[in-house]
């Protein structure tokens, strides 16, 4: 007696929860958009803040990344 195949269920692919992925995407890109800010452009002609503090701070973030410096 042979058995039947195992019947076929069709796999459907996970879903991806955007509604609930964007504020947090959006979160994401305005905490990256500023730290690039504080490591590429502080203390230079848009600088916020006074002293040299944030560019020391910073200063080998800045190297690594390569952006202009001294
Ligand atoms: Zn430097």
């Amino acid at each position: 007696m042979t058995q039947a195949p195992p019947a076929r269920t069709a796999s459907l692919p996970a879903q991806i929860p955007i509604r609930e992925i964007i504020p947090w995407a959006v979160f994401a890109l305005v905490v990256g958009l500023l730290l690039i800010y504080f490591v590429g452009a502080e203390q230079g002609a848009t600088s916020l803040f006074g002293g040299n503090l944030i560019h020391e701070f910073t200063h080998d973030g800045r190297h690594l990344l390569g952006f202009p410096c001294h």
